[in-house]
């Protein structure tokens, strides 16, 4: 996948501003965050979006959670409160077509959440 933008962060040829990675996902912060921590958590491994995900990527999608789960830690809103959004597809606001998770907390968020990208 030569041409997608979060395979180029995770392979470090677009700059991002990394806030985990290791062998299999890669975070970093959101350049147009919607929250005080808004952060995109990524596999190495291309997914255009969740639908092509099969039942061998399920280790991996639950990692992708535990990285979410340890990062909520890190920004310090575990207690408060945080929420973990996947877009899918053009309806459901995907604008980035490589799998990725929203990490987002530190305000109180929008209880409607079919609106306004899951803010
Ligand atoms: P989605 O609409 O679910 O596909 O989310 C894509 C997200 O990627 C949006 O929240 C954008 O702000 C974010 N984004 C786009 N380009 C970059 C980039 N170069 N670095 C970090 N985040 C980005
Ligand atoms: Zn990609």
């Amino acid at each position: 996948m030569s041409d997608c933008l979060f395979c180029k962060i995770a392979e470090k040829e677009v700059e991002a501003e990394v806030v985990y990675e290791d062998e299999e996902i890669v975070a970093f912060k959101d350049i147009n965050p919607a929250a005080p921590v808004h952060i995109l958590i990524i596999p190495r491994k291309h997914f255009d979006s969740l639908v092509d995900v099969q039942k061998e990527d399920a280790e991996l999608i639950g990692k992708l959670h535990l990285a979410a789960n340890h990062l909520a830690g890190v920004y310090e809103i575990k207690e408060r409160g945080f929420r973990v959004v996947i877009n899918c597809g053009q309806e459901g606001g995907q604008a980035i077509a490589h799998l990725h998770l929203h990490l987002l907390g530190g305000k109180p968020l929008n209880h409607n959440i079919a609106e306004g990208r899951g803010v």
